[in-house]
C-alpha cells in the first residue's frame, strides 16, 4: 500500500519548488499504483487566506495532478489535535509555559549561557517553566503545552528509528539538540509538528515525501508518533528548488510563482523541464 500527500499551507502563492514536491509525490504515487492526497495546512489562520487555497486548488489542477474529495483541512481538526495532546497530558509529557520569545532570548543570551543552542525550531529552550515533576489535574486550555524532552525520550523502551530513502535513521538525544518543543500555542490550538503527526497518521500515510527543510524536524515527528502509539511511515526528503543565486524559493518571490508562469504562457510540460521531471 502506498498513501502520500502534498500538505500546503494557503499562506501565499504557490512556486516551482512547491510544485516540485507535489509532483514528486504524484508521480511516485502513480508509479506504485498508489494514492496521492492534498492536505491544506491551515491551522494558522492569522496567515491563511482563503484566495490563496483557491490557487492551490487551480494551479495543482492545471499541472494536471488529482486527488480524491474531501480534502482535509486542519483548521476542522482541532478537537482531534485537542485529545491527542490529552494523551501526552495524561503521560506527563507535557507542560504549561508562559515564557514570551523576549523571556526565551534573555534567558539563553544571560552571559554565562554562551552563543544560545538552536534546533529545528530555533532557539532550544532553557526549560524556565518545566515542572520538576508531571503537572497534575486537567489539562490548561488556550496556554502554550511544551513536551517534556527528556522525560518523553525516558519513556521510550527501545530507540527511535525511521526510514530516510533507502536509510535507517536513528536521531538520538533530543533533549540536547532539539529540547522542548511547543506543541501548543495561546493563540493556535495546536502546532505544526503534533497536528502533521495526527493527520498523517489518521490519513493512513505511507510516505511522507517533503522538502529537506523538513528534515530535521522529522525526529520530533517519529518520537511523537511513538508516544501517542501512531505508526511511522517512510520519509523522502528532497532537495529544495533555489533561485540563481543558491536561495530557496519563498512564497514572496512571486518571480517563481506557478501562476506568474501561467501567465507568461508556459505550459505543465515546461514546469516539469524547468525542475527537470
Ligand atoms: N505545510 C508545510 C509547508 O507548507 C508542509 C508540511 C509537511 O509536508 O509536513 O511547509
Amino acid at each position: 500500500m502506498f498513501i502520500t500527500r502534498f500538505a500546503p499551507s494557503p499562506t501565499g502563492p504557490l512556486h516551482l519548488g512547491h510544485a516540485y514536491s507535489a509532483i514528486l509525490a504524484y508521480d511516485r504515487a502513480q508509479a506504485e499504483g498508489g494514492t496521492f492526497l492534498l492536505r491544506i495546512d491551515d491551522l494558522d489562520q492569522t496567515r491563511c487566506r482563503p484566495e490563496w487555497e483557491v490557487q492551490i486548488f487551480d494551479d495543482l489542477a492545471w499541472l494536471w495532478l488529482g486527488w480524491p474529495l474531501p480534502v482535509l483541512r486542519q483548521s476542522t481538526r482541532l478537537p482531534r489535535y485537542r485529545a491527542a495532546l490529552k494523551s501526552l497530558w495524561n503521560q506527563g509529557l507535557i507542560y504549561q509555559c508562559s515564557c514570551s520569545r523576549a523571556d526565551i532570548r534573555a534567558a539563553t543570551s544571560a552571559p554565562q549561557e554562551g552563543a544560545p543552542l538552536l534546533g529545528p525550531d530555533g532557539v532550544i529552550y532553557p526549560g524556565t517553566c518545566r515542572p520538576a515533576t508531571p503537572p497534575q489535574g486537567p489539562m490548561p486550555e488556550e496556554c502554550a503545552l511544551r513536551l517534556d524532552m527528556a522525560r518523553a525520550c525516558r519513556m521510550l523502551s527501545s530507540p527511535l528509528i525511521y526510514k530516510e530513502k533507502d536509510e535507517i535513521i536513528t536521531p538520538h538525544d533530543l533533549p540536547h539538540t532539539v529540547g522542548d518543543v511547543v506543541l501548543a500555542r495561546r493563540e493556535m490550538g495546536a502546532s505544526y509538528h503534533l497536528s502533521v503527526v495526527v493527520d498523517d497518521a489518521d490519513q493512513g500515510i505511507t510516505h511522507v515525501i517533503r522538502g529537506e527543510d523538513l528534515q530535521e524536524a522529522t525526529q520530533i515527528h517519529v518520537l511523537l508518533q511513538r508516544l501517542l502509539g501512531l505508526p511511522t511511515p517512510a520519509y523522502h526528503h528532497h532537495a529544495l528548488i533555489r533561485d540563481a543565486a543558491g536561495r530557496r524559493l519563498a512564497k514572496r518571490d512571486d518571480a517563481r510563482a506557478i501562476a506568474t508562469y501561467r501567465v507568461d504562457g508556459a505550459s505543465p510540460s515546461d514546469i516539469r523541464a524547468l525542475l527537470g521531471l
